[in-house]
């Protein structure tokens, strides 16, 4: 494919991408409760100048309060805010909380999830203390259904507001999902792994989710040239490179 035909394809998937945003109706708030203040409040959350980034997130974990604002409250056991340290330089995004994650409360503490601190402190040789990670969507679906677009933009404010909070230097987009929003685009994780892209400024790299490698183990190695490339955008030491 020419670089002329890409971009053509880029954009022809982007307003498809758009498009599906625009379909599904989305209703704010979805039964006339009081949320669209809040939503209000989480954008102002996310401007805050002090450089206080936990106070920053706590505001924003304040806004989110017993949320209701799409169908997965409903089904949820726990609202899964993400976890990690608010000074981190670097920020994982995954797809949405499962049953490991909705029962403890935290983020990607599942089998995926193991293998995700397995990447980064086997693998990136950094503490997973001191990065950050969260998700698309705060809920977890039923029967670990996909995120539906309206749910995912009910949660956008939220996860909007803790980027700006934490303010990282790299981003890391796990699977679909994660990628997708961070990136706004509808291109398959297959073609976008592994090319650094922007959301506000910040470099994105898009990779496959953990629950992806689990089923296909082959793919660890994309995943690790990937890391390789983080740990380069950050100026960190690249094990086996730099020794
Ligand atoms: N998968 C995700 O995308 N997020 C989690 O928190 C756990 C599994």
């Amino acid at each position: 494919m020419s670089e002329r035909e890409e971009l053509a394809a880029d954009l022809v998937a982007h307003g498809r991408f758009l498009a599906d945003l625009d379909t599904v109706g989305v209703v704010w708030p979805p039964n006339g409760s009081a949320a669209a203040p809040t939503v209000q409040q989480a954008v102002e959350a996310a401007s805050v100048p002090s450089g206080d980034r936990a106070a920053a997130l706590a505001a924003v974990r304040a806004n989110l309060g017993d949320c209701q604002r799409c169908r997965l409250a409903g089904g949820r056991k726990t609202i899964v805010f993400g976890q990690g340290n608010p000074e981190a330089e670097l920020m994982f995004v995954g797809e949405g909380p499962g049953a490991d994650e909705d029962e403890q409360g935290l983020a990607f503490v599942g089998r995926a999830g193991q293998l995700l601190t397995d990447i980064i402190e086997k693998g990136m040789k950094l503490r997973r203390a001191d990065v950050w990670i969260g998700n698309v969507i705060k809920c977890r679906p039923p029967q670990n259904r996909n995120p539906e677009p309206d749910e995912i933009l009910a949660c956008q404010p939220f996860l909007e507001a803790q980027i700006r909070a934490i303010r990282p230097r790299v981003l890391v987009g796990l699977g679909k999902f994660g990628a997708h929003w961070l990136l706004k685009t509808a291109e398959p994780i297959t073609r976008l792994r592994g090319r650094v892209g922007y959301y506000e400024g910040i470099p994105v790299m898009p990779t496959y989710h953990p629950a992806y490698l689990l089923r296909n183990p082959a793919g660890k190695k994309d995943v690790w040239e990937d890391m390789k490339e983080v740990l380069r955008l950050l100026g960190r030491p690249v094990p086996g490179e730099s020794d």
